[in-house]
């Protein structure tokens, strides 16, 4: 079977046991309107899949995602042709659904944090990029110390700047003045998720000891 196939099929296989055994009486609620408390920014790589990882349902995730889960800080930016897809989203989950929690997941083997470390998409010479002043965002997850450079590993550096660039999104989520509002009325928490694809761990970032701390 080719590979358009097999997702046709896998549509067919979920409409029969999906929609049609498993999941009958949440039907019910969910044709009248959506009501997720959890808002995810994630990244597009296939292997990170949230509502999989998660066993989530129809219903249970507000998604995003874009190229390695970034946020961009709030800007009043009304300049013809500027678009902010992710913001948009922030607004609407935060001001029309109400989620209680936003999670930020990052991962390992992140694309787009690799573009950003090895500048292929920041270069002064690269071509015209959509990437480059995407990632630019989170360019300081790539700064290091010339103690840094020597004493870590280039797979070391990778991985803290998959983790660094979720940190910097965490706080540009603080930048949305709702958010901020929400979270001081108590109605919003914020989390920063890690993901390592080859072990499958999931990590959590851990503000007492300023870590991410795997999840058993
Ligand atoms: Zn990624």
């Amino acid at each position: 079977m080719n590979t358009y196939d097999r997702l046709i099929s896998g549509y067919r296989e979920f409409k029969k046991n999906y929609l049609g055994d498993e999941n009958r009486e949440w039907l019910k609620v969910a044709g009248e309107r959506q009501d997720p408390k959890v808002m995810m920014v994630a990244c597009s790589d296939s292997r990170v899949h949230p509502a999989i990882l998660t066993r989530s349902a129809l219903g249970e995730l507000f998604m995003v995602r874009n190229v390695a889960n970034v946020v961009p800080p709030f800007e009043k930016d009304d300049a013809e042709g500027t678009y902010h897809g992710t913001s948009a989203a922030i607004e609407f989950a935060v001001n029309n659904l109400h989620v209680e929690h936003i999670i930020i997941m990052g991962h390992s083997g992140c694309g787009g944090i690799e573009a950003l470390m090895d500048q292929s998409v920041t270069g002064e010479n690269s071509d015209f990029s959509f990437i480059r002043p995407w990632m630019k965002i989170v360019e300081q997850a790539n700064e290091f110390n010339e103690r840094e450079v020597t004493t870590m590993s280039k797979k070391s550096r990778v991985c803290v700047c998959e983790q660094r660039a979720i940190l910097i999104s965490l706080n540009n989520l603080v930048t949305f003045p709702w958010v901020r509002d929400a979270i001081k009325e108590g109605k919003l928490q914020l989390h920063a998720w890690y993901f390592d694809i080859k072990s499958g761990n999931l990590s959590e970032y851990d503000r007492d000891s300023e870590s991410f701390v795997e999840i058993k």
